[in-house]
């Protein structure tokens, strides 16, 4: 007999999927500055609008061998990636933080974070449409997990000695995420500076600055210095490889939105978020 939890993951695979579908014309259509709503899904070959039944995340996919039933012309495999990669990360969520605000909140951090490194691969743009309103999303869930109670009454103990509120910056879920915010962006903008005043040449993106700035706001001051370490670390093995690859080409750029993204994962999953989840004072 099928467990109820089974019953769970798959429903949230369908759910994650149906997401990717919605990723993929993101993906499509955020760095050619299309409307995501209009037109609906159409094929970029022979325009023709894709019917709902052939429109199943996944499924249709591989019923249609990838191509399309107007014209014939293959679908990249990208779309069939993106779905499958956006299923799992809900799984994997559900799995582990169950049916909470956390979920959602991670949901929508991860998922963005699917986007822009996809965008980036492609087009070496981080869209400030994801980055900007990702800044705020993860300011909102720092508040939404604040005990203000606790924060206010702090405060007043305190008289409002800014000295002594630095020292809960960790502990006060609102102000990590902020304090993140600002030193993730401020971080990667002044490496960008020295890097530009050094070789005369710009090195780092804005697009990366706001994305640092994203990640800090989902995870905190503390996650800031691991991601910045540990995507530098992978960028820079992929970087060498990619070096010998074109045999000593140095002008092919890489783009380090997805090592960000990927170190950010890292960390989520490694256990970074148990720190402090919740501000208490016993
Ligand atoms: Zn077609």
């Amino acid at each position: 007999m099928l467990s109820e939890f089974y019953v769970l993951y798959i429903l949230a695979f369908i759910f994650g999927a149906i997401l990717g579908s919605f990723l993929n014309v993101c993906i499509y259509r955020l760095p050619k500055n299309i409307s995501i709503i209009n037109p609906p899904s159409h094929c970029t070959s022979c325009k023709k609008p894709i019917k709902f039944y052939n429109n199943i995340p996944i499924l249709s996919f591989i019923l249609l061998g990838g191509r399309c039933k107007s014209c014939g012309s293959n679908f990249s495999p990208i779309y069939l990636i993106v779905e499958i990669l956006a299923g799992l990360i809900t799984v994997f969520l559900v799995w582990r933080f169950g049916l909470t605000l956390q979920t959602l909140f991670y949901l929508i951090f991860l998922l963005s974070l699917v986007v822009i490194t996809f965008i980036d691969i492609e087009y070496m743009i981080i869209p400030n449409v994801i980055t900007i309103p990702g800044i705020i999303i993860g300011i909102i869930y720092g508040a939404l997990r604040t005990d203000w109670t606790n924060l206010w009454n702090i405060l007043k103990t305190t008289n409002f000695n800014l000295t002594i509120i630095t020292s809960y910056i960790s502990e006060v879920p609102v102000f990590d995420s902020l304090f993140g915010a600002i030193f993730g962006g401020g971080l990667l903008f002044l490496i960008g500076v020295v890097y530009q005043i050094i070789r005369k040449r710009e090195g780092m993106g804005m697009g990366d600055v706001k994305l640092l700035s994203m990640i800090g706001a989902f995870l905190g001051w503390k996650a800031v210095i691991f991601v910045a370490l540990f995507s530098s670390l992978i960028g820079t093995f992929v970087g060498l490889a990619v070096i010998i690859y074109k045999k000593g080409d140095l002008k092919y750029a890489i783009p380090f939105g997805p090592f960000l993204s990927l170190a950010a994962v890292f960390y989520l999953f490694s256990g970074g978020f148990s720190l402090h989840l919740w501000f208490s004072t016993n």
